[in-house]
């Protein structure tokens, strides 16, 4: 039985040759092809700046590490997301105040924002849930009002757009990864973009121990000198993953397409199946289909989510859930004594959230198979 999983990677020969050419080039670690990179990726997302790092997680550390925080500072995060972005809060010494989501969308909560900002606040992050930008205008106002620096976790959104923008310069910085499963991949890979000249240049520094001046830039100038002025770590991409990346990047309008294809299928096929509600989409915003989410809701308990994860899995379909609160996860309830209760639309729609498979190169076959085992099931 052929598995479907619940997303991939799609590599071509053109993807190869670039990997190959770079490979024979001089540089095999950060160099041309990095920096022709972040200039197309900029372009691409309508940001001054981008800073390519070795993974998604990394791109978030870099991005917090300019937050400076102090122990007992809070930064908001949304319950539903990926473990990784409250981690870069716990990583560098602050604590993540877990905020309720909207139930038809999982994106974070403005009201629910507006209600955990203490004295003791110094950063919201905003997750593009699934690929679909979250309430930008809202939080951003309640951002300014308060003085807080917005960053974006944009993971799961890169070609989203929001008011005919593309994500990728709405907020004070904003975190791509290239993982296998996400829009583009370098294997493992992470951006982060801004129009802010001194943090783009504390982003760099980050990513080569905090030393004020690279490699390529002493070369140049014809002088080793060189200083470790703050905190930083070694968060390089390879100049071969770069070239994998550019390679990506000039698909990146036909998988989104491809994506937006496939959802729009599944959106017809349940529109008629009362127990799956797929998210809903609000206006004036280009969901970029990451993971294609449905609530499984059946009114007899007949068929549970979890009924309906085995049952599909049983026959060769990748169903995922995306994501556990991360407010209920172990380690935050033992560091941080969180718990159920503390953001209760979270914690219910958690439980009925499934994602089903979704990428570009899904066959028609594929397709059909997942809409035919899931209303057969649903039935
Ligand atoms: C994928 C992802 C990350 C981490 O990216 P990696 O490249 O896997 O380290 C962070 N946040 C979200 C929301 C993600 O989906």
């Amino acid at each position: 039985m052929q598995w479907i999983p619940y997303g991939r990677q799609q590599i071509d020969e053109s993807d190869i040759r670039a990997v190959v050419e770079a490979l024979r080039s001089d540089w095999l670690t950060t160099g041309p092809k990095v920096v022709e990179f972040e200039e197309r990726f900029a372009a691409r997302v309508g940001a001054k700046y981008a800073v390519t790092v070795s993974n998604g997680t990394f791109a978030l550390q870099t991005a917090f590490s300019t937050l400076k925080l102090q122990p007992g500072d809070e930064v908001l995060v949304p319950s539903i997301t990926f473990a990784a972005t409250a981690n870069a809060v716990v990583f560098h010494g602050g604590k993540p105040v877990f905020v309720d989501v909207s139930p038809d969308t999982l994106l974070i909560d403005p009201d629910d924002l507006k209600k955990k900002i203490s004295e003791r606040t110094r950063a919201v992050i905003a997750v593009d849930y699934a690929g679909q930008p979250c309430e930008y205008d809202e939080i951003r106002m309640l951002c300014r009002k308060n003085n807080l620096p917005l960053i974006a976790d944009s993971c799961h959104a890169l070609g989203a757009e929001y008011h005919g923008k593309p994500l990728g310069s709405l907020a004070s910085m904003t975190v791509f990864s290239f993982h296998p499963v996400k829009h583009i991949t370098t294997g493992e890979g992470g951006m982060i973009t801004t129009d802010d000249e001194s943090l783009y240049n504390a982003l760099k520094r980050y990513r080569n121990h905090g030393i004020d001046a690279d490699f390529r830039s002493r070369e140049e100038q014809g002088i080793w000198s060189y200083d470790m002025v703050e905190w930083g770590s070694n968060g390089r991409l390879t100049d071969f993953q770069a070239a994998l990346g550019i390679s990506q990047l000039s698909k990146l309008d036909m998988f989104v397409q491809k994506r937006r294809d496939i959802a729009e299928r599944y959106r017809e096929a349940f529109k008629n199946n009362r127990l799956i509600t797929p998210l809903a989409v609000k206006n004036n915003r280009k969901h970029s289909y990451h993971l294609f989410e449905v609530c499984v809701e059946d009114p007899t308990k007949k068929m549970t989510r979890d009924a309906l994860f085995t049952a599909l899995r049983e026959c060769g379909i990748g169903v995922n859930v995306h994501y556990r609160p991360v407010h209920l996860l172990q380690f935050y309830r033992e560091r941080f004594g969180t718990g159920p209760g503390l953001c209760p639309v979270a914690e219910k729609v958690a439980e009925q959230i499934l994602t089903l498979p979704l990428f570009p190169s899904m066959t028609e076959e594929m397709i059909e198979k997942v809409i035919g085992e899931v209303n057969r099931l649903t039935a």
